[in-house]
């Protein structure tokens, strides 16, 4: 790929600002100073450096945040704070965006990438990859609503959910459940609990696949998968 490419996809400015770089003889390929913008590079065997800091190339950013409430899981958004904003600028750059959707006051598990490939596989209706979430349920969730889950439940636009399975944490007049769906329909969770007259009062997304939140994560901060948890989705 073309030098100024490479630098600008790694975030070292537009391409015009590379080609600054390159003018103050800042860049070196192979310990050779650049001179030419136009020259094109091996990511995969080519040293490239800036003023003597080795810049190593990746193509994909992964990021797991913790999703706070009042973010929306959009890219951009002429009123409201998207999760792209939370992001800085070392990671922006590579112009990632969520896997996924979660509600504005939905909180938790948010996988933030630029690899189309494995948000096709992730998100595929084919792929029935488990979801697991929280959730505070107004009302007591009972045994009857694990077996209305496990049959599947019929939303209000009269859609039947695959089937579904209901963990009873805690009964009582808020009820705490965790719930595994391998659906993503929109609003799914508050959903199915409206279809057995219930509804969600707090909704936490604690994993996607095998990739679990990082419970340390504070609500609001992010980080980039580790090898062992991108083998997991991969
Ligand atoms: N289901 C919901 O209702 N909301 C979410 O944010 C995610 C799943």
């Amino acid at each position: 790929m073309r030098l100024d490419k490479f630098l600008s996809h790694m975030g070292f400015g537009t391409r015009r600002e590379v080609k600054g770089l390159i003018k103050s003889k800042a860049i070196r390929v192979n310990d050779v100073v650049v001179k030419d913008s136009s020259m094109h590079v091996n990511e995969k065997v080519d040293q490239v450096s800036i003023y003597g800091e080795v810049v190593e190339y990746k193509e994909f950013i992964y990021l797991m945040l913790n999703k706070p409430a009042g973010v929306i899981s959009a890219t951009e958004d002429s009123r409201d704070q998207t999760v792209i904003d939370l992001l800085k600028d070392d990671v922006r750059h590579f112009n990632p965006y969520p896997v996924g959707r979660l509600d504005k006051d939905t909180v938790g598990l948010l996988l933030l990438t630029n690899d189309g490939a494995l948000t096709h596989r992730l998100l595929s209706p084919h792929k029935d990859v488990p979801k697991v979430y929280f959730a505070e349920i107004e009302g007591r969730v009972d045994e009857s609503d694990m077996e209305a889950f496990t049959e599947g439940v019929i939303l209000d636009d009269g859609y039947k959910t695959k089937p579904a399975i209901l963990n009873i944490l805690s009964k009582g007049p808020v009820s705490e459940i965790e719930l595994t769906i391998t659906e993503g329909k929109f609003h799914q969770v508050k959903r199915m609990f409206e279809a057995v007259g219930k509804k969600v009062v707090y909704l936490k997304r604690l994993s996607m696949g095998s990739l679990k939140l990082d419970e340390s994560l504070e609500e609001g901060t992010y980080r980039e998968l580790t090898e062992e948890e991108l083998d997991l989705i991969k």
